[in-house]
């Protein structure tokens, strides 16, 4: 398994968890872009959410789900923001769907 993602979900590349359950994994990211990010990753290998399907319905909202409790947790009650990168347009640079949770800033609009 050649998955960057899956080696941390694995445990066999280190990483700072921040909350994980049955479906999922969070950890800080490594270059953070803002005083809260965390990325929420499915533990089964899923390239992105390009690759989703139908039987990934419940997945899908249980990423979300977690975000919401970690930002919760994180007490980001002045708001936050969650983004998917997808494809290369997308600016996706590792290819296991991820979760960013980003906050504790204001965060600007459009993206670049
Ligand atoms: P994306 O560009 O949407 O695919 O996001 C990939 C994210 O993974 C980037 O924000 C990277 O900083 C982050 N990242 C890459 N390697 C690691 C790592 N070993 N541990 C934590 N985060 C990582
Ligand atoms: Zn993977």
């Amino acid at each position: 398994m050649s998955c960057l993602f899956c080696k941390i979900i694995e445990g066999t590349i280190p990483s700072s968890a921040v909350y994980q359950d049955e479906h999922c994994y969070a950890f800080a990211d490594i270059h953070p872009q803002a005083p809260v990010h965390v990325l929420v990753a499915p533990r089964r290998h899923l390239a992105s959410l390009a690759h989703s399907d139908e039987a990934d319905r419940a997945l899908l909202g249980h990423l979300l789900w977690a975000a919401a409790q970690i930002a919760a947790q994180k007490g980001l009650a002045k708001g936050y923001r969650v983004a998917i990168n997808t494809g290369e347009d997308g600016g996706q640079t590792v290819d296991h769907l991820h979760v960013h949770l980003l906050g504790g800033r204001p965060l600007a609009w459009p993206p670049g």
